[in-house]
Formats: C-alpha cells, sequence, structure tokens
C-alpha cells in the first residue's frame, strides 16, 4: 500500500484555543483544547512548532 500523503503537503496538528501548532498528539499540551488537522501544502513548511 502506498499513499500519496507526502506529495500533498504536511498534516500539522493546530490549537484554535492557542493558536499554536503541533507535530503530533489529540489535545493541546498548553491549554488542553482538542487539537485540529490543518494540512500545509508545501515541502518545506517554515511554521512555528512547539513540542
Ligand atoms: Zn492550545
Amino acid at each position: 500500500m502506498t499513499n500519496t500523503f507526502q506529495d500533498v503537503g504536511k498534516w500539522v496538528h493546530y490549537c484554535p484555543g492557542c493558536h499554536t501548532n503541533h507535530t503530533t498528539g489529540k489535545e493541546c499540551p498548553m491549554c488542553g483544547t482538542p487539537l485540529k488537522k490543518k494540512l500545509l501544502k508545501g515541502q518545506s513548511p517554515s511554521i512555528p512548532v512547539n513540542e
């Protein structure tokens, strides 16, 4: 099975509560808000990521 996830961009987990991006997780480690997935198009996203 070969999917094309790498071609469409990069999924990040976005916190609508405190407006931060996370590489993984279901809840924001800072405010506890459930994270939403957001697709970033492009191969080299230069977003600030808080882990
Ligand atoms: Zn948050």
